[in-house]
């Protein structure tokens, strides 16, 4: 996450497609939830392309949670994973996790405090 800035001064270019991206974060909306990202660079029409392909459903509210937005993970007893929302529209069920969801793949997620 620390190399955003490394390579060159002007625009950035999408990592899908390579269009020069000159306004950063790239915000779309879909299916109700605003994304906005920084890093990695997409354009418009490549994140929405992303969020179509690899959205997953909240286990907590159903709604989609789009990649590259804050997810709540929570971990299902057969080692499998699920997500939630990490907004306050959808209050988390307690979950133990968060992390990024990114694509296709879950990034990092750290534990937080149980409260
Ligand atoms: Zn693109
Ligand atoms: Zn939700």
């Amino acid at each position: 996450m620390q190399d955003a800035t490394s390579a060159s001064p002007g625009a950035d270019h999408c990592e899908e497609c390579g269009v020069a991206v000159r306004q950063r974060p790239t915000c779309v909306e879909y299916e109700g939830e605003e994304i906005f990202l920084f890093h990695p660079v997409f354009c418009a029409d490549c994140l929405l392309g992303l969020c179509r392909r690899y959205s997953v459903a909240c286990a907590n509210c159903g709604g989609v949670i789009p990649p590259y937005s804050m997810v709540g993970v929570l971990k299902a007893d057969n080692g499998e994973r699920q997500y939630v929302h990490m907004t306050t529209r959808c209050t988390s069920v307690g979950s133990a996790f968060h992390g990024y969801l990114g694509k296709g793949t879950l990034g990092r997620f750290v534990q937080v405090e149980a409260c």
